[in-house]
């Protein structure tokens, strides 16, 4: 973890060639920031191609002006020289629109403001209107539920406003699903360089995507910095938690490790459960008969060794797309069970490592970690959203969705062939016949190398059976096995199932919600469930691209509103409005049934046996980012 404040360079001898190793665009657009020299986004833009790979197109005289001139800049910085000036409007406009490839709506600019200016943890903390006495601070006490990305981060909120919380956790750790997983290959899809608070930035990320024990080393390193540890319980499963409307306080019930349970009440409850940390094991017959070792990738033994081994692996979504090509080089065979295909995507720098220059200017030169993080956001958020909008005048509504959904289509299916040229038999199989961001995105993770293997095999027929020394397909073929990888995914369905939430009246939360459709406002909150919030709550996930700590920072910022509305005003309780939430919701799905996620032709975790998409968010993040960033007090109900 380190300092956030950007060192000016001077004459720093590293300065030169972390100029070299930076990304000329994202140095470009510094430039800019620093000095308000609006004439280098003329010059640069008739090389721009898009919001991450023009970069190359970038000729080297232009790179070595920019270069020149930002030293001159740094140096004059480090000698105390002018602080840069707050670039206008029209100005970031032009700045989004070449880190973005395209023209940029007007409705990023508050946002980018927000990323240029505040970039630090206090300026992006809840402030007061009027200073709360202690007593009011007391009297809002607040119990989280998990201590996983999202409840730390509450945690931290919650600290720098000053209101108690305690945040129990069910692992003996924190981290969440960065301390769950340990499959081989395990880490993330979305850049480091985006994936992590606004606020820590890691400027030492070794990979532009990392694994899972730097992932989870870094979200231990911020509970340690935050000095979050006193206030977590480990070990500590909350099982029940039940409003009390007479005294207005949740009362929680949480079982130990050793099975002993303890109650503790709180006027606020928040639940930072996740999503993605029930295991669903396939519903197939024999599953218990099978001789072998047998786990889900989420509970994955350490112990087990696959060197040697013929190994079968049941799923091919992200988690068995990252165990695949990690064992196979090392086990005798690996058989792989892909029930249907998924859309991969190319990634240049998905096993690369951070050059020490790159890391030296995300360090030190001020404003450029936070272009380039706008240059991600575009090119793995927002920029893709056009692509999940269903044209209803599309000719080809089985294989696309419109144009530029087609054109990353054409994009996948030309990697697929490159890879598999020689292996029509292959490219039959991996080729998805429904359109691209059906089901979620994945990076490709030489997969399809992997599947040239002269071990591996990728069986498509339906599996009939697991039998004691194999899985058996409904050919009657039995694939021996000696191993049995479960990469199946998650129960989903039933949001923060297993615990039960007991809200004003009596009534349970699924029981609101019915066997599997989640809903909130926001993301957040359920009428009938006072001061209670959910972070990574009903339709918050993200499936195209994007970062899930973006949207836990924008769920945590209206939660902290509504906590100041609580608090400042003396109020009890504070609960959404019915009309408020139905309202909300039906505008959610009226988006969804005109995007990818409810398109015939796939099936995906998104969406339950109805067809209502729960999981995940039909806006672009800046709408996210805008609706959770204002209050109104009128859609709540305080008491
Ligand atoms: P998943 O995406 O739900 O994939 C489960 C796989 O198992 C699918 O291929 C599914 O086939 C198959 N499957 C399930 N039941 C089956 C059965 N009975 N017979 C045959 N095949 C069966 O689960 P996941 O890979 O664990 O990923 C879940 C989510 O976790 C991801 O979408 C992502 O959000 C997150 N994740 C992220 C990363 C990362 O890199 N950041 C890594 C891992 C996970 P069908 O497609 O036909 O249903």
């Amino acid at each position: 973890m380190q300092d956030s404040t950007p060192k000016t360079a001077g004459e720093d001898p590293e300065m030169r060639g972390a100029l070299e190793a930076a990304d000329p665009a994202t140095l470009l657009l510094t430039l800019v920031q620093l000095t308000g020299e609006r004439h280098w986004l003329q010059v640069a833009k008739p090389f721009i191609r898009g919001p991450m790979n023009y970069q190359e197109f970038i000729p080297e005289e232009l790179r070595a002006q920019v270069r020149d001139r930002l030293a001159e800049v740094l140096a004059e910085f480090s000698r105390g020289g002018t602080p840069p000036r707050r670039a206008d409007d029209a100005l970031l406009r032009e700045m989004m629109a070449l880190a973005a490839g395209e023209a940029v709506p007007d409705d990023y600019i508050a946002m980018m403001r927000e990323d240029l200016t505040d970039d630090n943890l206090a300026s992006r903390s809840l402030k007061w209107r009027r200073p709360p006495t202690p007593a009011t601070l007391e009297s809002a006490d607040v119990v989280i539920i998990g201590a996983g990305m999202s409840g730390l981060y509450a945690g931290i909120q919650l600290q720098q406003a000053g209101i108690p919380f305690v945040i129990l956790e069910k692992n003996d750790a924190v981290g969440g699903t960065w301390y769950e997983n340990v499959y081989p290959g395990c880490g993330v899809d979305t850049p480091n360089h985006f994936y992590s608070y606004a606020f820590e930035p890691n400027h030492d990320w070794s990979h532009f995507f990392a694994k899972r024990d730097e992932l989870w080393n870094y979200f231990e390193g911020v509970a340690d910095k935050y000095d979050l540890r006193k206030h977590i319980r480990l070990g500590t499963e909350v099982v029940q938690a039940r409003y009390d409307e007479g005294r207005a306080l949740w009362r929680v019930t949480a079982r130990g490790a050793d099975g002993t349970e303890q109650e503790l009440s709180a006027r606020v409850l928040v639940s930072a459960v996740g999503v993605l940390n029930r295991p669903k094991l396939p519903d197939i017959a024999g599953l218990e008969s099978f001789a072998g070792p047998a786990f889900h990738t989420a509970q994955w033994d350490p112990k087990f060794d696959w060197r040697g081994k013929r190994v079968a692996m049941i799923g091919t979504g992200a988690s068995g797309h990252q165990v695949g090509p990690t064992i196979a080089p090392e086990v005798a065979r690996l058989t792989i069970f892909q029930r249907s295909p998924h859309w991969v995507v190319p990634n240049p720098n998905y096993h690369e490592g951070v050059a020490p220059g790159k890391k030296w200017a995300l360090a030190n030169i001020p404003f450029y970690l936070r272009w380039y993080r706008f240059q991600l956001f575009w090119g793995f958020a927002d920029g893709l959203h056009e692509a999940l909008k269903v044209d209803p005048d599309w000719p080809q509504p089985k294989r696309s969705l419109n144009a530029l959904n087609e054109k990353h289509r054409l994009f996948m299916e030309k990697h697929m062939r490159s890879e598999l040229s020689d292996r029509p038999d292959l490219l039959a199989k991996v080729i998805p016949d429904y359109p691209a961001y059906g089901k979620r995105i994945l990076i490709d993770n030489n997969w399809f190398q992997m599947l040239r293997r002269p071990n591996v095999d990728l069986v498509t027929d339906a599996i009939d059976a697991i039998v004691p020394e194999g899985v058996r397909t409904g050919d009657g073929k039995v694939w021996p096995a000696d191993a049995l990888v479960s990469a199946t995914g998650f129960k989903v369905s039933k949001m923060l199932h297993p615990m039960q939430i007991v809200g004003r009246d009596g009534r349970e939360l699924h029981e609101v919600w019915g066997a599997d459709d989640a809903k909130a406002y926001l993301g957040l909150t359920v009428p009938g469930f006072p001061n209670f919030f959910m972070l990574t709550g009903p339709n918050t996930g993200l499936a195209h691209g994007g970062n899930q700590i973006f949207m836990t920072e924008c769920g945590v910022r209206h939660m902290m509103l509504a906590l100041r509305e609580l608090v400042e005003g003396n109020y009890r309780s504070i609960e959404c409005k019915p009309e408020v939430y139905e309202n909300y919701n039906r505008e959610v799905d009226a988006l969804h049934a005109r995007m990818v996620w409810t398109h015939k032709g796939m099936t995906n975790w998104y969406r339950n046996p109805q067809g209502r998409v729960f999981a995940i968010t039909p806006w672009r993040l800046v709408e996210y980012w805008k609706m959770t960033s204002r209050f109104d007090a009128g859609e709540y109900e305080m008491r």
